[in-house]
Order: structure tokens, then sequence, then C-alpha cells
């Protein structure tokens, strides 16, 4: 991890950290601020909790779905740098807009945040893997680096903006992350002397080895089904792992024993556990996969992915053993939550970080964007499952829900274990490291 990385590595770390303040924060306050009553003290829109989790889950969805228009954009017009500016404009306009309290500035703002993340996210992740030529053994170092930029800003936002929000009143909160995001573009548009080579438009022409319509050859056709069926893993991944928000969420606060030394602590606060974990143990989850590389021992993505998904399910045994614990109608131990959280966090840090390294090794130049576009929509819709799957959690009871996806995730990981050898084969040694 201690090798010297590109400098635009900083400058796209600092940039997506804004982005990611600016979307966690506006996602912290989104449902707060929709079942709030409308009048008295900062007013909210007086929607019942129903009607709010059913706008969180299309808002959260969409975010990621916009990314494959998003990944067209700069693949066919715009490139990934200038596509990854407009984003932040968009963003930054889209909180903006929001200040103004109303509901047709409520709605345009949603609209505008949600296409301009379209095209700053995916774009952004494809540049962090331009910033290293294929085989460079540092590159999935630069996505760990890169990753924990992401959970900087997640773990701040929601204590920062949530509590302006929350206290201050909502359109500041929302206004705070329009600054946020001003803050990433200005740290964008100071570093571009950093960023000369990357993310360029390249036109099809002129696309290496290709002529304009050409067609994938064999070993690109491989490489684009295996990435296929890796967003079939992210989807169950997500899936599972976004109860956080929703289900645990609820769960923390209704059934979690909250008391820490005669002090309440209250259940939003948790929502950025997970990200400090990410920043804690991001660079160790990273040195162990690299150790046993050294060690010649089996790390392609596609096991680690696999071990991640287990790991992350084991997270959810934990939240069995506490509703076990609070089946006679008391509370659970918070220990339970923060050991439930830390294992999805390893199983993240093994999965997350390595998928995006994944894309941008596999994905056929002409298509790099898009790629990646496809990859954070099947996250969006891993978004919506975790939705519905807590949605059930209200009829099917919790220990059969927590324990459910425990089961799913163990048996999802066990048979990628049994089929990653094959499934490798069709990456024709795209991870092989020219070190
Ligand atoms: N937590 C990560 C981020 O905010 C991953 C999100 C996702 O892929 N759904 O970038």
């Amino acid at each position: 991890m201690n090798q010297k990385h590109p400098k635009g590595l900083p400058i796209l770390f600092f940039t997506e950290m804004w982005e990611r303040f600016s979307f966690y924060g506006m996602r912290a306050i989104l449902v707060l601020y929709l079942t709030k009553e409308t009048m008295g003290e900062n007013p909210g829109m007086g929607w019942s909790n129903t009607d709010a989790l059913v706008l969180y889950g299309w808002y959260t969805m969409l975010v990621y779905v916009f990314s494959i228009p998003g990944g067209i954009i700069a693949d066919r017009w715009l490139g990934q740098k200038k596509t990854v500016f407009l984003g932040g404009l968009l963003i930054a306009a889209g909180q903006l807009t929001l200040v103004v309290d109303s509901l047709a500035t409520f709605y345009t703002g949603l609209m505008l945040i949600i296409s301009g993340v379209g095209c700053l996210k995916p774009n952004i992740s494809t540049m962090v893997g331009g910033l290293y030529k294929a085989g460079d053994p540092r590159r999935d170092a630069g996505f760990t680096i890169f990753y924990i930029g992401i959970n900087i800003g997640a773990a701040a936002a929601p204590l920062i903006v949530g509590y302006i929000g929350e206290v201050y009143g909502w359109h500041y909160g929302f206004g705070l992350a329009g600054i946020g995001m001003l803050l990433g573009q200005g740290v964008y548009l100071w570093g571009q002397k950093f960023l000369k080579e990357v993310g360029n438009f390249i036109p099809m022409e002129k696309v290496e080895g290709s002529k304009t319509n050409k067609p994938l050859t064999k070993i690109e056709k491989d490489r684009v089904i295996v990435l296929l069926i890796s967003f079939v893993i992210v989807i169950v991944f997500w899936g599972a792992y976004e109860q956080a928000g929703g289900l645990m969420n609820i769960y923390t606060k209704e059934k979690i024993n909250r008391m820490v030394f005669g002090f309440e602590i209250p259940a939003s606060l948790f929502q950025s556990v997970p990200a400090f974990f990410v920043i804690i143990f991001g660079t160790a989850v990273a040195s162990f996969w690299l150790k046993r590389n050294k060690l010649g021992k089996e790390t392609s993505s596609l096991f680690k992915m696999a071990i991640g998904i287990m790991v992350m399910g084991t997270g959810f045994l934990m939240m069995s053993g506490a509703t076990l614990e609070a089946a006679d109608g008391g509370k659970a131990m918070l220990i339970w939550l923060i050991l439930s959280y830390l294992l999805q966090v390893i199983g993240e840090l093994s999965l997350s970080p390595v998928a995006l390294s994944f894309i941008t090794k596999l994905a056929p130049v002409k298509y790099a964007s898009i790629m990646m576009g496809i990859y954070f929509a099947a996250t969006g819709l891993g978004n919506k499952l975790a939705g519905l799957v807590g949605e059930f959690a209200q009829s099917a009871g919790e220990f059969e829900v927590f324990t459910g996806i425990f089961i799913f995730c163990l048996l999802f990981g066990l048979l990628l274990l049994l089929f990653f050898k094959k499934l490798k084969e069709l990456t024709h040694g795209a991870e092989e490291v020219s070190a």
C-alpha cells in the first residue's frame, strides 16, 4: 500500500470525497425532511413514513441507474473527464435548488442530483483505473485509497449535514451539501494539471486496435460476459448490505440498547459506523490480500468477491443473535450491531473496491464508461432489492429475514467458489500483474 501513486489520485480522491459528502448528507436528511410535519419549528413535507420510504427507494435506485446515460455520454461525446465536471455542476445546482422551499424546486432539485450523480460517479471511478497502465500492480491499492476517500465523505456527512439540517433547518442542510459539491468542483478544476492523460474523449476510430464498427473479439466478448455475471454478484451484495439505511436503522432505533455511560446514542449516528470502519480497516484488508498474493495463493477478484459476500453475510448472523436476545420484548446489546457492521465492512472491502478495479481491467476500451455505468446501475437495483427485503421483514419477522440473508449469502458465495475457476478462464489473464 505504501507505494507511490499517480498525482491524479489525490485529485480524484478529494473530488469524490466531496461528492459523497453531498450525496450522503442529502440521504441522511431526506426521509426525516419528508416525514416532518408541515407546521411548527423547522417544518417538513408532512408525508407518511410509507410514502417517504417509497420516494427514498426510487431516489437511491435512480441515482445509480442514471450511471448508464452518464457512461454513454462519456463514451460517445464528452469523455469521462468533462462528464465528471458536468455531473458536479448538476449536483451542486440540484442541492442549491433544494434550498428553495417549494414542491416544484424539490422535484427539480432531486432530478438534477440524480442526473449529476449519474454523470459523475461512474466516470470518476473509470478515471481512477485510467491512472494505471494494464498490469500495473498498484491499481487495486489505488482503488482502495479512492474508496477510503468515498467513506471519509460518507462518514462525515450524516453527522454534519444531519445536524445542521435537523437543528438549524432542512434547507440549510441541502445548501451545505451543495457547498460540499462546489468544494469538490474546486479541487477538480485545480487538479486538472495532474489529469492531462486521463479521461479524455477518444473518438471510436482512434480506440486502440478498433475500426469504427469492428465487432468485439472473442476475448473481449468473454470478458464482457464475466463482467455481466459479476454484476449479478453486485446486486446480491448490495441487496443485503444496503439494509443499513432501512431495516437495520429502524431495528437499531427500536430494539438495540443504545445507552453508553448513561447517555443514549441517537440511532442515526450509527449510520456513520460502516464508513468509519472502511476508513480504519481499508488498508488492512487490502494488505491481507496482497500478502496472500505474494505467498502465491488465490487472490483473483472473483475469489475475493465470493469471500466478501460470505463475510458480509455473516454480519447478518450477528443480527439474528440480537433478535434472539431481544425476543422477550427487551433490547439487545449494542455489540451485536457493531460486530454486524464490522463483518459487513470487511466483506465490503473485499468486494466493492475490487469490483471497481476489476471493471477497469476487463472492459473493452470503447465501452469503458458504459460498463462502469451498468455496474452502478446494478448497485442501484441492489438498493431497491434491499428496500423490498426490508419491507418483507415487517411481515416475515426480523429473525427470519436476518437469518435468511445470512444463509443466502453463504450459499451464493459457496456457489461462486465452485465456479470461479471457470469464470476466471473467461477473463483471459486480464488480472495478471506484470510487476
Ligand atoms: N458505498 C459506496 C459508495 O458510496 C458504494 C455504493 C454502491 O456501489 N452502491 O460509493
